[in-house]
């Protein structure tokens, strides 16, 4: 359905128009300014921003990583949501304009998309970023718009991917998120690993994997936009080949303004949710893992589990629903 057939996009669900900066705003400047005035004018997104305040924060130190656990109850839509087909095609999307809080406010990306504030936030300043259209979450033919939002925003927010299989919570509505990329512990400890790791140039890409960080990540940085979408199109392809996958490989991407280009960060996957997440009582663990978890903000609504998760118990899980950095040298070889 085109935006303007939409009876309720109208003047006052669109904040802002982002067509490109041009002479206004950045894109970061309107995304703020979206936040104050939905902050102000949407009850729940500010019990959303006092219930992330309040979460309970543990760091965990894993010897070579360290991350965050997050307690954060109003989570436990997402985290504990049931994804499985029926049900999604059972509940009315919450990503489509229709289903969408009277107060929810969008700008109008591009034509394309409708940049919101997240009501669960998970960062200071999280957004969803949805298509204007019920399609489908993939990323194979989406990569060209990470690129986009992500030179957009600028190099200080980081735009992330969750794979209809391994996080979204909307696996059927097209989705990105965006949120600060210097409160993502994953930056310092690459930061601590560049130019210590083995970079190869592959179809002028600069592709290498991390070490040691408890689960496997692979790393492209470049400034030819067409070629970082080659790339990772081919990663998906072996991905698939690796992991047998029949529909798009379970796959955490981030994506960051590098310089005058781009920065991504790929966390193939194994599984999304850990086998404790589906145990009965005292051994059910409600977390699941995308990509805040992966880049190493780890949440979990319930306070019993918050205290269950020791250094030992992140690195299984992550060991359990990630590639480790043996699986990620063998992808790297096949590219
Ligand atoms: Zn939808």
């Amino acid at each position: 359905m085109a935006l303007s057939q939409h009876p309720k996009v109208d003047g006052k669900m669109i904040f802002a128009v982002y067509n490109g900066q041009d002479d206004g705003l950045s894109l970061a400047e309107m995304a703020a300014r979206l936040l104050a005035g939905q902050k102000e004018g949407w009850p729940a997104l500010r019990d959303g921003y006092a219930g992330l305040e309040s979460s309970l924060i543990q760091e965990i130190d894993g010897g070579n990583w360290k991350i965050q656990i997050q307690c954060n109850p109003r989570r436990m839509a997402s985290s504990g949501a049931d994804v499985h087909p029926e049900a999604i095609k059972n509940r009315r999307c919450f990503l489509c304009p229709e289903n969408r809080p009277v107060e929810q406010q969008a700008i109008l990306y591009r034509g394309a998309y409708h940049i919101l504030c997240n009501p669960a936030p998970i960062f200071p300043r999280h957004l969803t970023i949805a298509h204007i259209r019920h399609i489908p979450q993939s990323l194979g033919g989406n990569v060209e718009t990470m690129l986009l939002l992500a030179e957009d925003f600028g190099p200080a927010t980081a735009v992330f991917y969750n794979g209809p299989r391994s996080g979204a919570s909307a696996p059927d509505h097209l989705h990105f998120q965006a949120a600060p990329y210097g409160l993502m512990p994953i930056k310092n400890e690459l930061d601590r690993q560049t130019g210590k790791c083995t970079q190869r140039i592959i179809g002028n890409v600069a592709i290498f994997r991390t070490e040691g960080l408890g689960r496997g990540v692979l790393v492209l940085r470049g400034n030819d936009g067409e070629a970082i979408v080659a790339m990772v199109g081919k990663i998906l392809a072996v991905l698939s080949d690796m992991t047998a996958a029949t529909q798009e490989p379970l796959v955490n991407v981030l994506c960051v303004r590098f310089g005058c280009g781009w920065q991504l960060l790929i966390f193939p996957r194994l599984k999304h949710r850990p086998d404790a997440f589906f145990s009965e009582g005292e051994r059910r663990l409600i977390v699941s893992p995308g990509s805040a978890d992966m880049a190493g903000v780890m949440i979990t609504p319930r306070q019993k589990d918050f205290h269950r998760l020791t250094a030992d118990v992140v690195a299984s899980l992550y060991r359990e629903v990630a590639f480790d950095d043996i699986m990620v040298e063998k992808l790297l070889a096949k590219l």
